[in-house]
């Protein structure tokens, strides 16, 4: 983890935010609101600001904050939600980066009361699949405990009607395991069309974790998304 002092590894941090955001909205994961953040040190995050554009962002919309929501630096305010992620950077000490998200396939899911299946091979990552059983914003504290007790030592969970998140050791993970939970969902919701899914057995699912949970192909995944930023 770098200093937050060290201005040219705290710049690349915003890089990638800005990439990771901008990535998200491209496939149609985060909209208009939707936002990432990075842990810089035990009391400070990198988060994109409130209003910005998700689909034009660069670094000046990056702003650092205290676990409190103040802003140390940056142009703007954080979003009424970054307590989801102070909430979660509290409770888990290993967790870097964090991706929350209103995608559409995957809260179909807890629209309607379906559990999340394993019915892909990278989706399988995110398995089994918290729910927070409420849709509220978490824009509270109160809130933001829920959902970090919900996530519990998980990698995702989602929020009933609301969205989900992701985090991650680095935020090319959040990112990446963010794209595979909406697209596993995608093809869940499509597969409920025409039939009943196959889930995956937990056999099967251990066997993707150990083939895909690796450094190299979660950067290739970001690598195929981020080839297609303009
Ligand atoms: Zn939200």
């Amino acid at each position: 983890m770098p200093d937050a002092t060290d201005t040219k590894a705290v710049m690349d941090l915003k890089q990638q935010l800005v990439d990771c955001i901008r990535m998200l909205e491209q496939s149609d994961i985060i909209d208009y609101n939707g936002h990432a953040s990075i842990r810089l040190a035990p009391d400070r995050l990198l988060i994109n600001i409130g209003t910005c554009q998700r689909s034009r962002l660069t670094v000046a919309d990056i702003c650092t904050i205290d676990m409190e929501g103040n802003v140390v630096e940056g142009n703007g305010k954080p979003p009424l939600e970054f307590h989801l992620h102070a909430g979660v950077y509290r409770a888990r000490s290993d967790v870097k980066a964090v991706v929350h998200a209103h995608p559409k396939w995957s809260t179909f899911l807890t629209m309607t009361g379906h559990d999340y299946l394993p019915v892909y091979a990278q989706g399988s990552l995110v398995w089994p699949m918290p729910v927070l059983d409420s849709p509220n914003s978490i824009n509270n504290r109160e809130m933001a405990d829920r959902l970090a007790a919900t996530l519990g030592d998980r990698s995702a969970a989602m929020m009933k009607a609301h969205g989900a998140v992701t985090v991650g050791k680095t935020i090319v993970e959040a990112f990446v395991l963010a794209n595979y939970l909406e697209e596993n969902a995608y093809r869940q919701y499509m597969a409920l069309q025409i039939g009943k899914p196959y889930a995956f057995t937990e056999k099967e699912v251990a066997a993707c974790r150990e083939k895909l949970w690796t450094e190299t192909l979660f950067k290739r995944t970001w690598d195929h998304f981020r080839a297609k930023l303009a």
